[in-house]
């Protein structure tokens, strides 16, 4: 099938439509062309997971002031063209402003309280634009799934919050950033950079590498990381700072500290020419994926604090960030000690019959998470877990496994640090030695895996394979390791998808655990 070039909104919505009625999945990548890496990394993850691809490109008027660059935009329709062809793309949807906005359009978005900060602030009504061709493309294409880059991070919370404001029937992916080789992110406007230009905007990711940096060697405090940053603007006399700022990911309120999931954003003016970039703090050695997955995972709020501090929760992340000990924190459900002698004891009389460990990834909210509590209980958890596994049901599970946590902390919800994964390890250790007669370990996901690697195995960040590289070939891995804490044994590790955290499913390892007793 040859790339096809759609003009009107009409030609669309009948192609859309023929599509559907063959029960194709439907993907839309918007874009206001002037393609590059980072345009065709979401044209290629849209092919992975739909049917069809419909990319749009439209420089859209309505999200540039009348001070800005709306008519010097960088067009380049036959480079485009090329590009998408060479991607396989289905389609492209091309229409001229008249066709998106025709005379007498007068309806638009108000994406509130989100469009008048940071990009908002300092360039009023763009979210509006973006949010009122974003509904129109949506309500054109009728797509399943619509996907946007992490490279603007404020937009990505807008389109979230737009679908879910309005119940639009589509699935949002959020793509990484791509990079030139020195850093600096892949953007249309980079080709309106001097040369000199060029090799300041390099100070845009190198300060977000600096800041992450020092959260991931402890310094959590905002105010420090920004100041450092500022710095680093402050010292190139070509680069105007619009803002920097470190937020949470889900209201771009400021935090007091850089926890992992939170945002760092900046926008600068290098002459005439304003670039974006941002960064989400994570563990050591965690992919960007997992970084986004932290950041888009993070608790909404609910409405009506939405627009405040949230003290609470930050108190209580300060005393997890302050003490590291889970069993200090009262609204821990499974404490440490409690746990190893309530959940384990209770549930394994006899600890040295278990063969297999499965270490998944946090302690569930609350016991009712727990399959040990409920186990008739058919969550998409214990799905996929007994289908990874090759398990019928919690009781053929009980008898051959048992399954802990990489993370008992809760509170944490999905955004787990480096500390608390080194806290928790300690329990891990202790716990991997009540089984005596353990000879796989199955382990669920990014976190479980860094943590089993680090604190477990003792290996040096620098030697860990990337997880996601490490799954890719077969959607799991396995090694057969000797492990300090089970007396230098030596054990089978089975590395696998987890069952729900992650968008991947790895195939069945049943065939590797050992026979049924
Ligand atoms: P634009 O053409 O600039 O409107 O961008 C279209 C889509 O591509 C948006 O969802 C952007 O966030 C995304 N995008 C732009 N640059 C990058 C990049 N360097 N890496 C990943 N996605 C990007």
């Amino acid at each position: 099938m040859s790339t096809r070039w759609i003009f009107t909104v009409a030609e669309m919505i009948s192609f859309a439509t023929e599509l559907r009625s063959q029960s194709k999945t439907l993907a839309l990548v918007p874009t206001m062309g002037a393609l590059h890496e980072g345009h065709l990394s979401l044209v290629r993850q849209a092919k992975i997971q739909c049917d069809v691809v419909v990319v749009s490109i439209f420089v859209n008027p309505t999200q540039f002031g009348p001070t800005e660059d709306f008519a010097r935009y960088p067009r380049n329709p036959e480079k485009d063209f090329e590009l998408l062809e060479s991607a396989n793309v289905q389609a492209v949807l091309a229409p001229p402003v008249e066709e998106v906005f025709p005379a007498g359009f007068s309806t638009f978005v108000d994406p509130g309280h989100i469009a008048t900060v940071w990009e908002g602030a300092q360039r009023p009504g763009h979210f509006r634009g973006v949010a009122t061709v974003v509904l129109r493309f949506f309500n054109i294409v009728k797509p399943d799934v619509a996907f946007f880059g992490q490279k603007d991070f404020q937009q990505v919370v807008m389109v979230r919050r737009l679908v879910e404001d309005l119940n639009l029937p589509v699935r949002i992916v959020v793509c990484p950033i791509v990079r030139e080789a020195d850093g600096l992110a892949r953007s249309s406007r980079n080709v309106y950079l001097s040369s000199e230009d060029r090799k300041a905007a390099v100070l845009l990711s190198r300060s977000l590498k600096r800041a992450e940096a020092l959260a991931q060697s402890g310094e959590a405090d905002a105010k420090k990381l920004l100041e450092e940053m500022r710095k680093m603007f402050a010292a190139e006399p070509r680069l105007q700072l619009d803002y920097a700022a470190i937020v949470d990911p889900a209201t771009l309120e400021p935090v007091t500290h850089a926890l992992p999931g939170c945002v760092a954003l900046v926008a600068v003016r290098l002459g005439t020419v304003r670039i974006i970039d941002n960064l989400i703090f994570g563990p050591p050695g965690s992919s960007p994926e997992m970084k986004l997955q932290l950041a888009l995972t993070a608790p909404q709020p609910d409405k009506e604090s939405a627009a405040t501090p949230r003290p609470e929760i930050d108190s209580l992340r300060l005393k997890i960030e302050k003490c590291r000990d889970c069993a200090a924190v009262s609204s821990i459900s499974l404490p440490p000690r409690e746990f190893l002698f309530k959940y384990l004891k209770r549930n394994y009389p006899n600890l040295d019959a278990i063969r297999v460990l499965v270490i998944g990834g946090c302690a569930p909210i609350g016991p009712s998470g727990s399959p040990y509590c409920h186990p008739e209980e058919v969550t998409p958890f214990s799905t996929r877990l007994y289908e990874l596994l090759g398990v019928g049901s919690f009781a053929e599970f009980k008898a051959r496994f048992a399954l802990t946590d990489a993370a008992r902390c809760h509170a944490v919800g999905n955004r787990v640090d480096e500390r608390t994964l080194e806290y928790c390890a300690k329990h891990l250790r202790e716990e991997l030695k009540l089984f005596p007669n353990v000879q796989s370990v199955v382990i669920l996901g990014e976190y479980a895996y860094l943590q089993f690697q680090r604190h477990i195995l003792g290996r040096e960040q620098a030697s860990i394979k990337p997880f996601p590289e490490l799954l890719k070939a077969q959607g799991w891995a396995q090694e057969s390791v000797r492990v300090p804490c089970c007396g230098e044994r030596e054990v089978r590790v089975l590395y696998c998808y987890h069952p729900t955290f992650e968008n991947k499913k790895s195939p069945s390892v049943a065939a590797y655990l050992g026979s049924k007793p």
